[in-house]
């Protein structure tokens, strides 16, 4: 390619619009163009990382054995309405009416679309195992679209299903592709970590995230420092034995109210009765699925609702606003205690072990302390429903744990028998009889993968592209298009680095030589070589990685062959 026919606008001002790097460099480098909120126009060099992507996707799915298919984005309500999910998915899901009223969706996913097709295909255990998948668009009506190609409404997504005749089947699938992300991953040029994961809205009993390592990551993961356990926060277990060593074998005193005028907070309560946050209760008040539940953790751990959602066997989850608050527990927030409730109470598992503790005393600007367990509240059930702590060692194998941050870009789960129970997807065993199919699904997020590639790879200058995902392996840099020596020198570089199908673009602008070493460390290109009139002169070329800072003078007759054997080195480098 030439820079001169080619379309790359960068830019040197950071754009107001974006928040997050990546979002920022997208726009810099050219690669993006917002059309309206979460909504985005592929310029030819982000479509080019973008299109790399959905390549090594393709060949790890088919490699798999997965079929490509292609789905409509458009899907109709009676579908949806089938699954249970029309009423479930909520406002994420983009719905309208045809010119005959007939309601439909674009599809955010296509569990639905694909198990229609699979129960009007797949009758017999005998077409089984199959996994289809797709690489297509996808639009959810995100509550807050954000950070460009990470968290857009319509964006390009790989999904693939699998279908299969039991459990075993359905098991070496998962791990099939579970396998196949690792490659894809890894194939990408990125740091990653495979995270066991809470299910969501799609469903289903087992799930994991892969999530690629970066700093400005919006999720939390830890993982174990000794064994293989990794998690993200919704999902990490906590097991530790929890015994705050100051309340220990105390003897239980009589429980008083104290007067906290305008105290509120666990911070607030701790220091103006002198106490550490261990010595609290605090007491949340949720709504799940329409009950008032009220969950107990102790003041320095924090409620984890996913956790809670899934112990209590809720489908939806909110905290109590005040109003709410206020009605059932007779305070406003703040003052909310576990005495005299009438709700169900639910404690998370290191409220066991508490002894003479602070909670709130359900009154205006009042606490109780010394408050005990049994004698003064009864808690329904005890359970796992805090987020995990530095403090907590690893439900695995007892190690230190170590806290990361991550961006989600892939997505795999168990689904069971979810979608074919509720869509009749039945299927004939080898004794005739009919049983509903066993399915997985597993997703990535094409663009997201772009995004956080960048967000782990940058410096000031811009992106450092992992080689196989960059919009080109290598620039070619002339310093004088004009001197036909340098020009000379240039093109026949760049004709034979294509002869050789190497990715590479020739910088043939009359531009100066600071404003192409710009762009080429700003777009993130991996390999620059520069060819400059002194340089041609002495037979020499210059080679410099743009993820190293030292450049190497290479001659310039045999340039393409170093320039070769450097890209096959990058790659290389990934396996
Ligand atoms: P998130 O928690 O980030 O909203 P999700 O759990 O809703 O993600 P899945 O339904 O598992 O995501 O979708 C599969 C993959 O699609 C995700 O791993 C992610 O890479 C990508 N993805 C999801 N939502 C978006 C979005 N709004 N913009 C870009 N990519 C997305
Ligand atoms: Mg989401």
């Amino acid at each position: 390619m030439r820079y001169t026919k080619y379309f790359m606008p960068t830019y040197k001002e950071v754009p107001a619009e974006a928040e997050v790097i990546s979002h920022q460099l997208m726009l810099r480098a050219g690669m993006i163009r917002k059309l309206t909120s979460g909504i985005y126009t592929y310029l030819p060099a982000g479509l080019k990382s973008l299109k790399k992507v959905e390549n090594i996707i393709r060949e790890e799915m088919n490699r798999a054995g997965a079929v490509e298919v292609l789905m409509p984005a458009v899907q109709p309500a009676e579908l949806w309405q089938e699954s249970g999910r029309w009423e479930f998915y909520g406002r994420e899901l983009l719905r309208f009416k045809d010119r005959h009223n007939r309601e439909a969706c674009l599809g955010p996913t296509h569990e639905e679309v694909i198990t229609d097709l699979v129960r009007k295909e797949i009758r017999s255990y005998k077409q089984m195992p199959i996994n289809f998948y797709q690489i297509q668009t996808k639009f959810r009506d995100e509550i807050r679209p954000r950070f460009g190609l990470m968290r857009g409404r319509e964006f390009v997504m790989k999904d693939a299903y699998s279908f299969d005749m039991d459990e075993d089947h359905a098991n070496k699938s998962y791990e099939a592709m579970n396998r196949a992300y690792f490659r894809i991953f890894r194939r990408c040029g990125l740091r990653f970590r495979a995270v066991e994961a809470d299910t969501g809205t799609i469903g289903g009993s087992y799930s994991h995230e892969f999530m690629v390592l970066a700093e400005t990551g919006e999720d939390e993961i830890i993982n174990c420092t000794m064994c293989d356990y990794a998690a993200n926060l919704e999902r990490a277990e906590v097991t530790s034995p929890d015994i705050p060593p100051d309340l220990k074998d105390t003897v239980l005193e009589p429980a008083a109210e104290v007067s906290t005028p305008d105290i509120k907070t666990v911070e607030e309560v701790a220091a103006f009765l002198s106490i550490r946050p261990e010595g609290l209760i605090k007491t949340l008040i949720f709504v799940a699925d329409g009950e008032v539940v009220a969950a107990l953790v102790r003041g320095d751990h924090e409620v984890n609702e996913a956790k809670l959602r899934r112990f209590l066997g809720a489908q939806t989850l909110e905290l109590a606003d005040a109003g709410l608050v206020a009605d059932k527990t007779g305070a406003p927030i703040g003052f909310a205690g576990p005495i005299g409730l009438k709700m169900r109470v639910v404690a998370d598992n290191a409220i066991k072990v508490m002894k003479n503790f602070v909670v709130g005393g359900n009154r205006k600007d009042f606490h109780i302390k010394d408050a005990n367990l049994d004698r003064d509240f009864k808690v329904n059930e005890f359970g796992d429903i805090r987020i995990i702590t530095a403090r907590d060692t690893c439900p695995r194998c007892g190690g230190q744990v170590a806290f990361k941050r991550g961006i989600e870009v892939g997505h795999i789960f168990k689904l069971g028998t979810k979608y074919s129970k509720a869509l009749k997807a039945m299927f004939l065993d080898e004794e005739g009889k009919e049983r509903p199919i066993i399915m997985g699904c597993y997703g990535i997020g094409v663009g997201r993968t772009v995004a956080a590639a960048i967000e782990q790879n940058h410096d000031k200058n811009g992106i450092i592209f992992p080689i196989p995902i960059a919009p080109f392996e290598v620039t070619i840099l002339p310093l004088q298009m004009h001197e036909p020596l340098v020009a000379q020198a240039a093109e026949a570089i760049y004709n034979e680095l294509l002869d050789n199908n190497i990715d590479v673009i020739l910088d043939d602008r009359d531009e100066r030589a600071g404003v192409k070493f710009n762009d080429a460390d700003l777009i993130g290109i991996p390999v620059r070589v520069t060819i400059g009139l002194r340089g041609v002169k002495e037979g020499l070329a210059e080679m410099r990685l743009r993820s190293e800072s030292e450049s190497i003078n290479i001659p310039l007759k045999n340039a393409p062959a170093v320039i070769m054997e450097k890209v096959k080195l990058l790659y290389d480098s990934l396996e």
